[in-house]
């Protein structure tokens, strides 16, 4: 078991509880990703793995053996900063060696190794510049691959990607995606980006206040979030949010918010409970469907993406976005007739945000 896991770990600064109760098993080979905003907590729990930062309470075992005390270069980590930390005066090739140096490897195996490396991550020509000579994209190559040729359990990576612009950053994207499935190592990924989560995790972790709100995979969390935090955080333009009850009428289901009254079509059975009580209805913009079975709405603004576009609509006394092809033109102040999707749509207790559907 290569694995990591967390029990019940906690951490204070100055008395102040910033991770709480953090109990997780990170299987071996997973591409975990610990999302969550800013200020959360990502970073303090990555460096409590890493051993940067001690626990104030709780047991970090890796690879099966507690190693809650002991220093980072005990732990077989290898971590990859937002900064990207390169020795400015060492050439590509001594930054990446440097690690191997100190452990006292024999020189002709840490040449071997760098060149290993440099063609994993096709750096072979960059391997005697300065990082000063590098472009940021490169730079974070050379920190990944000084990660990289420890071969170490765990990997540990803190927003690598933050100072790459949207090209690069997708380009990398694809690469550390590739790098995870030929390696097959355990990492362990900190982004505020939900992109990054959904496209690399195998398991995703979503954090706020120093709270684990939902561990599960990249699909589940997308379309069955645990609580409104979660709907609200995974998924760009937002979930739409309503309050009001789900009421029968006829055959039909409707969400009732009290201005007004949305379709919502095929709601399934097990459904049922949760009819004539107050609810918050959480739908994506591609839960609302523009359909003549639906009510009538008004078009506040169409934004047009080129795949697809998004359309502000007036309906039921709120204003919800909704997602649909690109052929239709929708035009400011038109009338449309639009439903909600049952099968899809998230339902959550309006008191504690947690989801009940
Ligand atoms: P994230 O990486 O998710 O942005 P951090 O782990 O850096 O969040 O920080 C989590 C919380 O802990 C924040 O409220 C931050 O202000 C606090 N914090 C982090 N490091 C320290 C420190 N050395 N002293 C006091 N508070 C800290
Ligand atoms: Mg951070």
């Amino acid at each position: 078991m290569n694995g990591v896991e967390l029990r019940g770990v906690t951490k204070a600064y100055s008395g102040l509880a910033v991770m709480k109760d953090i109990n997780l098993e990170i299987e071996d080979g997973a591409f975990l990703v610990l999302l969550g905003p800013s200020g959360c907590g990502k970073s303090t729990l990555l460096n409590m793995i890493a051993g940067l930062e001690p626990v104030t309470g709780g047991e970090i075992h890796i690879a099966g053996r507690d190693m809650t005390k002991l220093e980072p270069d005990e732990r077989d980590i290898a971590m990859v900063f937002q900064s990207y930390a390169l020795y400015p005066t060492m050439s590509v090739r001594k930054n990446i060696g440097f690690g191997l140096k100190m452990r006292g490897m024999a020189r002709p195996d840490i040449e071997r190794r760098v060149s290993e490396i440099g063609e994993l991550l096709q750096i072979t020509p960059l391997l005697d510049r300065k990082p000063s000579q590098l472009s940021g994209g490169q730079q974070q190559r050379v920190a990944i691959g000084r990660a990289l040729v420890r071969d170490p359990v765990v990997f540990l990576f803190d927003e690598p990607l933050s100072n790459l612009d949207a090209k690069l950053r997708a380009d990398m994207r694809v690469e550390l995606k590739r790098l995870h499935e030929r390696l097959g190592r355990t990492i362990v990924y900190v982004t505020h980006d939900q992109i990054e989560a959904m496209t690399l995790a195998t398991r995703v972790v979503v954090l706020e206040q120093g709270r684990i709100q939902q561990n599960d995979t990249p699909e589940n969390v997308y379309r069955r979030p645990a609580n409104r935090f979660v709907a609200s955080f995974v998924g760009a333009p937002t979930m739409n949010f309503l309050d009001g009850k789900l009421v029968r009428d006829g055959d039909a289901v409707l969400f009732d918010t009290g201005a007004g009254c949305l379709p919502v079509a095929g709601l399934p059975d097990h459904a049922a409970h949760l009819l004539d009580r107050p609810v918050t209805l959480g739908a994506r913009p591609e839960h609302l469907v523009f359909d003549d079975a639906g009510c009538a709405a008004k078009v506040l603004l169409a934004e047009p993406t080129g795949p697809d576009q998004y359309v502000r609509v007036a309906v039921a006394g709120a204003e919800v976005t909704a997602r649909t092809g690109p052929e239709q033109v929708f035009r400011s102040g038109a009338s449309v007739s639009i439903l909600a999707d049952g099968a899809r749509i998230s339902v959550f207790d309006p008191d504690s945000g947690q989801a009940i559907l």
